[in-house]
């Protein structure tokens, strides 16, 4: 059987040019940029409860740091560096070679040193810190929303949901969707230039990714600011492809995945109404689209729905939290 060093040797260590001193000795060394503030997360996925067993390994790996990534994006952050700890049962070297594959995936394409970790033996979980930095007072935090500030959100919502009822035989999804519900679920695409470009040009005030549902996390901005928040139903981005006709039972389990459904990591943030343009052209610029869903009110941390004449709707669906009797 392999040593614990081997396996980190082998499968955890990658070059480093971001870090001064990178996995081996006893902490990493890291030189954050002059002026820069240090955005730090970090992010537990428990095999049974954040992802299914028999999941992919390589889309795991991938999606352990995504998500830390997508936390640093909401911050408007410029991911660096991360540590990975990973508790593993009985080392499978293909599983490791096919997990650490994807987690350097991820980093490339973000630009991201592994810089060090943690490995022990255990029932299969996975942790990663990332760190970011942001200049300083800049960073786009969830009490920043101001009253008459318009909610915007990134992509689609609802997909990864209906990739997570599909994965666990509840539904069946057509050939149509399925690739972009499965993707969505298992290799999500942080919206890190996003969040950075709404920084940089102060397009936005603040923002949130969308890891616990619409609702909840529209929800956190509002409580964190002090404020109602009311959503557009009509506004909500379209979820399914043009001229593609859903099933009435796929429909309704669409809807309220797109309210209350996880881990579609998208970005929500609040902007004043005189960046509109602005930021249209920055979805064009991207290739990202940007849906204006709805506006911030006076208020205490309310969330109402608006049908086509802005009637209220009663708020029937409410996000994911692990230690609350929730999932209506
Ligand atoms: P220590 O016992 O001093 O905590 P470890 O034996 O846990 O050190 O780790 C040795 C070195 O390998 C450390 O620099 C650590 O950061 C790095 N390392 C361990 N596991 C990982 C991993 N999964 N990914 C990246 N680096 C790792
Ligand atoms: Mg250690």
């Amino acid at each position: 059987m392999p040593s614990e060093f081997d396996l980190i040797a082998r499968h955890f260590v990658r070059p480093t040019p971001r870090t001064v001193l990178g996995p081996g000795d006893d902490a990493a060394l890291l030189a954050p940029s002059p002026g820069a503030e240090i955005a730090v997360t970090t992010d537990a996925l428990v095999s049974g409860i954040h992802f299914l067993p028999e999941t992919d390994p390589e889309r795991l790996g991938w999606k352990t740091l995504a998500v830390n990534l997508s936390d640093l994006a909401a911050m408007g952050a410029t991911p660096r560096w991360a540590l990975l700890a990973c508790v593993l049962p009985d080392p499978d070297e293909d599983w490791l070679a096919a997990f650490s594959s994807g987690v350097f995936a991820c980093a490339r394409r973000y630009g991201v040193d592994v810089s060090g970790g943690d490995t022990t033996r255990g029932p299969l979980s996975l942790c990663v810190t990332a760190l970011g930095e942001v200049p300083a007072a800049t960073a786009l935090r969830r009490d920043a929303a101001r009253a008459g500030d318009e909610l915007w959100v990134s992509g689609f919502l609802g997909r990864a949901a209906l990739g997570l009822a599909h994965r666990r035989g509840e539904i069946r999804l057509p050939a149509e969707i399925l690739d972009a519900c499965l993707d969505r679920l298992e290799k999500p695409y942080p919206r890190v230039e996003l969040g950075v470009a709404l920084r940089e040009n102060a397009l936005a005030h603040a923002a949130i990714d969308v890891s616990d549902g619409l609702l909840a996390d529209a929800g956190h901005l509002a409580e964190a600011s002090r404020l109602d928040v009311e959503i557009d139903l009509t506004r909500l981005p379209e979820g399914f492809p043009q001229g593609f006709a859903a099933a009435p039972s796929l429909t309704e389990r669409f809807q309220r995945g797109r309210l209350s459904g996880g881990d579609d990591y998208e970005l929500l943030f609040s902007a004043a109404p005189e960046r509109r343009d602005d930021i249209d052209a920055l979805g064009a610029r991207i290739k990202l689209p940007l849906s204006r869903i709805g506006r911030f009110v006076a208020g205490a941390g309310g969330v109402s729905l608006r049908d086509a004449r802005g009637e209220a709707l009663p708020v029937f669906y409410k996000g994911f939290d692990h230690f609350a009797e929730n999932i209506q």
